[in-house]
């Protein structure tokens, strides 16, 4: 028989259902197939399993995945195993006999794909294994865990590199990691022993976070908001201490908020328990500590809120990454207050300290650890954009400004503060530099706190200088011009505040210093700019949906729950969100056309395809209508391209955009007020079915906005319509509208006159 070349793109296609590979992949899966050794840097979401597993199936052996977590490798290997792909892991979670089992069936050469914890390199079973099996490649997952400069060292990593010694014949080694700075990444190489790697670092951005830094009054209050704002949304909720997570999981779920939490205060069985429900969406939200969450795939997790500052950016970088591994538009939020600071010092100084270093490595360490917290922290005052302030963290050059965080979004005055500026500097000098930003900032207030008093403080000239201002206000003064080097804070647990050789430079001459204060009207501000924010405002896959597209995306979600609890595994290791959504644009009827939706592998088609398809036939009657906005080639463009040219949602009977003859027109029952969805009602009633598509009221809404009649602007997530000057001759207005929820909002309503106006624009042939 003719044997087939198997590409990578067969693998692709067939195992996982997409069509084309993604940044970078397709570098590393080359260089591993022609045997060269790999490090890929690539962030969270990016795609890093499939850069191994490809060519794990089109190697000749085994390939041996070293993993640090448990409940990850669990994970993967499910979905390998739903994709139709033999794989095991084999670590301290399964019992003796499970592991005899295992080993048994990885030696007769059954499974492609071996995933193990680095602890069990060593032991006599697996390294039996080892010298008898055909190893083809070993993968180092979570590769930064080697290095001893990572956040994450894990002395057990080390004895991947005896491991890969005893083996007969040495395999390829590929390397993976989502954070990995210079000194790390060259770590890395050198442990590993990497042999002319190909080295390929994708850039750390994440374009569908949205980044901010929040300093609500009551951090209480603006979570239970935002939660049941995003009630049908996953999220986790991050606090420094298990006192915060109990406190803030109980408010919650008093509030009917279907939550749970973790933390290391719960027994083992608690915390498997509640990762479960949160993972299979039983309680969407999860309150926890920075224990959890290392090795969770959840790939639809939509928000991540940082009720406490964490200790460095590395830590929060990691802990906001698991928000939108699908690569949906996702929000990171972090709760601010300056006591944050203090707790993490605390927390810095009680920290344990490994004793095998040395005195002066564990001084390096600590003045670290000094460092990390304190750029933290000026991540949390910086006026400027948080992605750039990322990215150029990890020593990555970004945009100056990408629209895509809170202080890109936000409208900043300068102030003038050079008077209080000169007030501050001499006021630090006349108390010697000897005390912290409290007291300094107490004695320009002219407080009288029992502290002050021990020192004195009301002697000084500088006493009261600045009495007119708040506390913070003189403290944001201070930070602003730590920033721009006037003062400096001592490395030390004093902190205390010295005057740079700038600073007094600066007393001397005349240059000014500008305070960036956010407006306190941010909400007008961002509206009256709607055009310009909210076109850099990141659509959702699921916006692409018109209201029947939701509809069915909405069923589709349901089918995709029961099949999960019938076969006990997450519902994203079913279909992510993503693939639903491509669901809904191509609208498959039958299995072959199930295989063109991206995310669909012939292993899943067979698995789920026909329920599925019934489902899709049901709710559309067997008839392909357009359930999305916009142009097929830009929504394919918008979910992964189609790399095979398959024909993606070909129209059986082929209908024409929806329009009206001008016979129909006429007929068009006016009213004194319509809502835009009104007006498509009745639209609809006018055409003839068989030979015209539908309209619907977002389709409507986009045409008035494209005249520049009205504006819709998004606040966080909350839409809002405002009608322009324009517009407002024209005939539309704003009133009340209720919601399903029983909240009042304002709609747009538009006049007969408005409504003559959109029935014209949608009639063909006016003059005949
Ligand atoms: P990482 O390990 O880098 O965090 P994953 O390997 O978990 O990322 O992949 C993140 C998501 O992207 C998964 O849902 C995965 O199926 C999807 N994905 C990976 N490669 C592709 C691709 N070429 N096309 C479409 N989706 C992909
Ligand atoms: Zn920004």
């Amino acid at each position: 028989m003719e044997q087939k070349t198997i590409t990578k793109y067969n693998i692709l296609e067939k195992y996982f259902g997409y069509k084309s590979f993604r940044k970078g992949q397709e570098t590393l899966i080359d260089a591993i197939l022609s045997g060269q050794d790999v490090l890929g840097i690539m962030p969270t979401g990016a795609g890093k399993s499939i850069c191994y597993q490809v060519p794990a199936l089109m190697l000749p052996g085994i390939t041996v995945v070293i993993s640090p977590l448990i409940s990850l490798m669990k994970d993967q290997v499910s979905a390998l195993n739903q994709a139709g792909i033999h794989a095991a892991y084999i670590n301290s979670s399964l019992t003796e006999n499970q592991i005899a089992k295992a080993m048994q069936y990885a030696a007769e050469g059954r499974y492609k794909i071996i995933y193990v914890a680095p602890e069990r390199l060593e032991t006599q079973e697996f390294v039996n294994f080892a010298e008898h099996a055909n190893i083809s490649m070993v993968t180092v997952d979570e590769a930064h865990c080697i290095s001893q400069w990572g956040q994450d060292f894990r002395p057990s990593y080390l004895k991947i590199v005896q491991f890969i010694k005893i083996l007969p014949k040495r395999p390829i080694i590929s390397a993976f990691t989502a954070t990995a700075t210079e000194v790390v990444k060259e770590d890395i190489q050198c442990v590993l022993g990497l042999c002319n790697p190909e080295v390929l670092a994708t850039g750390f951005n994440r374009e569908n976070l949205y980044f901010a830094v929040e300093m609500p009054k009551k951090k209480d209050a603006y979570i239970l908001d935002y939660v049941t704002e995003h009630s049908s949304e996953s999220g986790i909720i991050y606090c420094s201490t298990r006192k915060n997570v109990d406190a803030v999981c109980d408010k919650l779920s008093k509030e009917g908020v279907a939550v749970t939490k973790y933390h290391a205060g719960l027994s083992n069985g608690e915390r498997q328990q509640n990762q479960e429900d949160f993972i299979y969406d039983r309680c969407p939200v999860m309150v926890a500590t920075n224990a959890f969450g290392m090795g969770i795939d959840k790939s639809n997790v939509r928000y991540v809120i940082h009720y406490n500052m964490p200790q460095s950016m590395e830590n929060y970088y990691q802990e906001a990454g698991r928000a939108g591994r699908d690569g949906e538009p996702s929000e990171c939020i972090l709760l601010y207050s300056a006591q944050d600071v203090m707790i993490n010092r605390f927390l810095l100084e009680n920290k344990e300290q490994n004793t095998e270093f040395t005195p002066e490595e564990r001084k390096a360490i600590r003045e670290r650890d000094e460092e990390r917290l304190s750029m933290m922290t000026r991540y949390c005052t910086t006026k400027n954009c948080l992605r750039e302030y990322i990215l150029r963290y990890f020593g990555e050059q970004g945009e100056k400004e990408c629209g895509n965080c809170s202080n890109c979004q936000k409208e900043f005055e300068e102030l003038d503060v050079t008077k209080e500026a000169r007030k501050i500097i001499e006021c630090v000098l006349e108390l010697r530099q000897r005390y912290g930003i409290n007291v300094i900032a107490g004695t320009l207030r002219g407080d009288n706190r029992a502290k002050l008093r021990e020192y004195h403080v009301a002697d000084y000239s500088s006493f009261g200088a600045l009495k007119e201002l708040t506390e913070p206000a003189i403290k944001e003064i201070m930070e602003q011009m730590m920033a721009e080097q006037l003062l400096f804070r001592t490395n030390d647990k004093y902190a205390l505040v010295k005057v740079t050789r700038l600073g007094r430079e600066w007393m001397e001459g005349e240059s000014r210093i500008l305070l960036k204060k956010a407006k306190e009207d941010n909400f007008a501000k961002a509206s009256l700019n709607s055009s310009q924010t909210s076109a850099k405002t990141k659509q959702r896959k699921s916006d692409i949906l018109n209201s029947r597209g939701l509809e069915l995306f909405d069923l589709l979600r349901e089918l995709r729950t029961t099949i999960a609890r019938e076969e006990n595994i997450p519902p994203y290791l079913v279909f992510s969100d993503k693939t639903l959504v491509d669901m809904c644009v191509k609208l498959p009827f039958t299995k072959e056309e199930i295989l063109s939706v991206s995310g669909v592998g012939e292993n899943k088609s067979k698995k789920y395809g026909e329920r599925f398809t019934n489902q899709i036939l049901t709710f559309t009657n067997g008839e392909k209508e357009k359930l999305y906005f916009g142009e097929v080639e830009e929504v394919l463009n918008s979910t992964e391209h189609s790399r095979t040219g398959k024909e993606n949602g070909k129209t059986k009977n082929a209908k024409q955009d929806f329009s009206l003859t001008a016979q129909q027109a006429i007929e068009f029952p006016y009213e004194e007020k319509y809502l835009v969805t009104e007006i498509a009602e009745q639209l609809n009633r006018l055409r003839d079915p068989n030979t015209t598509k539908k309209i619907t009221g977002a389709e409507i809404f986009r045409f008035i906005m494209s005249e520049e009649l009205a504006s819709q602007t998004f606040y966080g997530r909350m839409p809002k319509k405002e009608v322009s000057e324009k517009g407002v001759l024209a005939g539309l207005f704003l009133g009340p509208r209720i919601s399903k929820t029983g909240t009042e909002y304002q709609d747009i309503y538009y006049n007969e006159q408005a409504q003559s106006m959109i029935v014209e624009h949608y009639t063909r042939d006016k003059n005949s």
